[in-house]
């Protein structure tokens, strides 16, 4: 029961990595707010007692509103996942610009209006215990890393990881009880994965799913594609107050990857 006690919030928890980290939190002990773009949830919630809001993370309108909630239903919160992404598969010269925008939007935006408008919420929790609250942003290896037509992914983030970085030094020079990090994951077996292989596919880059999916198995020094629960482990110890002294830091799950 590592999270005893523990309110916390994992946005787009309705599937992948998001449903992960929210399952593995409840196991530990958390109250878990989830966020989703999705009305019909029942069925899918990462866990019993699991509290879902639609909202949309790049709509400021949607955060005040969930952050209003939160507020009235538990006063404080101690740690928020911004886990939400979309991407934007396209060659840079025929990329539209709508979807350049979209990505940065959802993952980049988002996390800044996650941080902007939970920021009392979690001062208020963090101001409990010397861990302090946790923001755990998920960005990605492609955060650090380029890969084939995937620049508004790739730029996003690395935004992502550089906003984790500043808002780290920034609340920890004023005192304000937050952590901010980052994960980063490698390849993971989720929808979002599926779906971009899928595209993939249909653009001529291989003749099927399974191929490039070993070919990103065999790219990787752990021979593997990660579970969702791989991710959600690390998140788990950044949200946890073991992670008490790590905040600004950066962890990559990638299988080794980015270490070549
Ligand atoms: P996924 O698409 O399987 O699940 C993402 C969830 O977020 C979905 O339920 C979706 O509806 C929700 N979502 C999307 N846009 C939203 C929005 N604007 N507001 C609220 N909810 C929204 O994706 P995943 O693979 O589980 O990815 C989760 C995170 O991990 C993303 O930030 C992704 O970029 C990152 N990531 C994934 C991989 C991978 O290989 N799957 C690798 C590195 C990083």
């Amino acid at each position: 029961m590592r999270l005893a006690g523990k309110i916390a919030l994992v946005t787009g928890g309705l599937r992948g990595i998001g449903q992960a980290i929210a399952r593995r939190f409840a196991a530990e002990g958390a109250s878990v707010f989830i966020t989703d773009l999705d009305d019909a949830a029942g069925e899918r919630l990462p866990a019993a007692g699991v509290r879902y809001f639609r909202a949309d993370v790049a709509r400021e309108a949607d955060w005040a509103r969930l952050a209003k909630a939160i507020g009235e239903q538990e006063q404080r919160l101690h740690i928020l996942v911004n886990n939400a992404g979309t991407d934007g598969v396209g060659p840079v010269e025929q990329l539209p610009l709508a979807t350049w925008r979209r990505v940065q939007a959802v993952n980049v935006e988002g996390a800044f209006l996650g941080a902007k408008h939970c920021h009392d919420l979690l001062c208020r929790a963090g101001g409990e215990t010397t861990a302090g609250a946790s923001i755990v942003n998920i960005s990605s290896m492609l955060g650090q890393v380029g890969f084939i037509d995937t620049s508004a992914y790739n730029a996003s983030k690395g935004a992502l990881r550089l906003f984790t970085k500043a808002a780290a030094v920034e609340f920890a020079s004023k005192q304000t009880p937050i952590r901010v990090n980052s994960v980063h994951p490698g390849f993971v077996v989720t929808p979002l994965l599926e779906s971009g292989l899928e595209r993939m596919v249909e653009r001529g880059v291989a003749e099927s799913s399974d191929a490039i999916a070993q070919s990103l198995s065999a790219s990787t020094p752990l021979g593997r594609l990660a579970q969702p629960s791989e991710i959600a482990n690390a998140a788990l110890f950044l949200a946890s107050d073991e992670a008490s002294y790590i905040t600004g830091s950066e962890l990559y799950v990638d299988g080794g990857y980015t270490a070549q």
